[in-house]
């Protein structure tokens, strides 16, 4: 089945970049197969990061206003998210943070029958923390340090820690040669606790998956072409995809529109949660009919919550450390993490709004006017404070709730409906109560985003789900290999894959299953692909 025929250009087409794609690319270039990764956002060197979010233009992925940068909001009705966009996908604006989430995940009754999940991904998970270089946050700052004070006050001491970060700690500044993979990865340089990971690690301190996985894929001859969108994938002459796919693709960044198309044998799709989805929608609508009806079902999110405390204290200062450097767990099911931007990036100021609670877009708007009388001078000084990043600290709060929304195609894209469980909500009364505790502690004001005060529409940074397993088509879009129901040769290994909620940040599950999926893969019988000499060090080789 794996056989190359000269008529394909290439082996595996890989579309998408991230977490998965990037595991796809190494793997399979390792395994001696030709690789093509089409990117649709662009390729960035340290340069190219903004200095702070007010520049839109280097930071958001808006095209129709000519901004090509990495950072993507795209908004659903019932749900705001946010995502990555370029070569390395998600991890150029991400936060790091990579934790393995808790047993009653991998028992989850959405996928708990099709394996033993613990014991299977162990193995993959300790391969992807190798991988991403994760090493425990070493400097707890003042964000860290009050919820370290909040979890005393709550008696969950013993349930607070530094987060596992993908991120290199030598000297601050200071380039080594690389400290990862025997010398074949690139040089690094000591994280300087700038607190820029979001808006793009400038100095070479973050571990994205251009400085490991892409890097070392490129070296073992996985070529990648950036500034590409696929919109077709189409079956070569045997209709379930055996003789493998043409897959088409068009300039994300021209104004007249550049179109190529390359032939392979396999296809793996990897363009997020977002990205996959979308285009498997399109294509369910033409070229591939025979794709599982459950795709665009059980999209799911951490069930988050983002409330930013901003101090009124002259001597705190927020904007220093890695984005996210602890977290407590609250309680079995929830996680509270401090998140942060470096001095400078206020972006956000513009979209808060009091931390409110009520039914209906009405009483949510009575409670923000009530708390805009009550509090006046308090508002203002969190609305006008000078540096917003400098001055405020946001709060990430996650549950393992296991509501789902549908994603079906609509007028303008994707469109979101109610599938399963209660509809997401912007306000998790436990997540207020420990916002407002956290902000008695500095001496702040919670306050939330206008998009979830007043339209009740709670924002994520953690799409899930789409194309998730089952042990039929009925049950799922791909099965427990990854494998998409309807065809031959094609595979899907992203955030859309995930078939429960992690209740922590999901992108270490998903390097963990890619890794899975891949490793089934049996290697190319003849020569390795063409480029590269480099040897995964034996530690790695589990
Ligand atoms: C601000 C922020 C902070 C975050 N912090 C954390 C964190 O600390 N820890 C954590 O675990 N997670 C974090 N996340 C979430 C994490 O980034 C995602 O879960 C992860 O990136 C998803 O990986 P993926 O492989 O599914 O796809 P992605 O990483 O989203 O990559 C998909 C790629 O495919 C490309 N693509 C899409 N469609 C196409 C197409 N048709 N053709 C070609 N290319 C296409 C996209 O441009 C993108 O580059 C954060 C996210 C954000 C936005």
């Amino acid at each position: 089945m794996m056989s190359t025929s000269a008529k394909h250009d290439y082996d595996f087409v890989v579309i998408g970049s991230g977490f998965g794609g990037s595991v796809a690319a190494l793997r399979l270039a390792e395994k001696g197969y030709s690789v093509l990764v089409l990117e649709k956002g662009k390729w960035f060197t340290a340069d190219d990061f903004p200095r702070s979010n007010w520049n839109l233009r280097r930071w958001m992925w808006l095209p129709a206003f000519r901004f090509f940068g990495f950072f993507k909001i795209t908004f659903f009705r019932h749900i705001t998210t946010l995502s990555g966009v370029g070569v390395g996908g998600g991890s150029l604006v991400y936060a790091n943070t990579l934790p393995v989430p808790k047993a009653d995940f991998f028992e989850s009754v959405s996928w708990g029958h099709l394996a033993d999940w613990q014991k299977e991904l162990k193995p993959f998970y300790e391969k992807a923390q190798e991988m991403m270089g994760t090493a425990v946050n070493p400097v707890l700052k003042t964000g860290d340090l009050a919820l370290k004070k909040l979890a005393e006050n709550i008696g969950k001491s013993k349930d607070f820690r530094p987060t596992n970060v993908a991120v290199f700690f030598g000297k601050p500044q200071e380039t080594v040669p690389d400290p990862y993979f025997g010398g074949e990865g690139p040089e690094r340089a000591g994280c300087n606790f700038c607190a820029g990971c979001m808006i793009g690690c400038r100095y070479n301190a973050k571990n994205t998956l251009d400085k490991n996985y892409l890097y070392l894929a490129q070296k073992k001859g996985a070529q990648i072409q950036a500034e590409s969108e696929v919109y077709d994938v189409c079956p070569l002459n045997e209709t379930d995809g055996s003789d493998g796919y043409r897959i088409k693709w068009k300039s994300a960044t021209r104004f007249f529109k550049k179109r190529g198309e390359w032939t392979a044998r396999n296809v793996v799709f990897a363009g997020g949660a977002l990205g996959t989805v979308k285009l498997l929608l399109n294509l369910k609508e033409k070229s591939l009919p025979g794709l599982s009806k459950k795709v665009g079902a059980d999209i799911r999110t951490n069930s988050e919550c983002l409330i930013g405390v901003t101090t009124f204290d002259k001597e705190t200062v927020f904007s220093e450390g890695v984005a996210i450097g602890s977290i407590v767990h609250t309680d079995a099911h929830s996680h509270l993490e401090p998140v942060r931007y470096p001095a400078g990036s206020g972006f956000w100021r513009f979209l808060g709004s009091p931390l409110v609670s009520g039914k209906n877009v009405l009483t949510r708007l009575f409670n923000i006017l009530k708390d805009y009388l009550l509090h006046p001078v308090d508002n203002l000084k969190a609305y006008f404070v000078s540096d917003w990043a400098k001055k405020t600290q946001v709060l990430l709060f996650m549950q393992t709730l296991n509501n789902t929304l549908r994603f079906s195609r609509g007028l303008f894209g994707l469109k979101s409906s109610l599938s399963s469980g209660p509809a997401p909500t912007a306000y998790i009364p436990e997540a207020g109560e420990l916002a407002n505790q956290y902000a008695e502690i500095v001496d702040g004001k919670a306050t939330a985003l206008i998009s979830e005060t007043l339209l009740g529409i709670p924002t994520t940074a953690h799409i899930l789900g789409g194309a998730v397993m089952g042990r039929n088509s009925t049950e799922g879009a791909i099965d427990k290999d990854n494998r998409a129901f309807g065809y031959k040769n094609m595979y899907i290994c992203d955030g859309s894959t995930l078939s429960a909620n992690p209740g922590v940040n999901p992108s270490l599950t998903i390097l963990a299953l890619a890794e899975r999926a891949m490793n089934k893969i049996p290697a190319k019988i003849k020569s390795a692909a063409p480029g590269g000499n480099y040897q995964m060090p034996s530690k790695i080789e589990k």
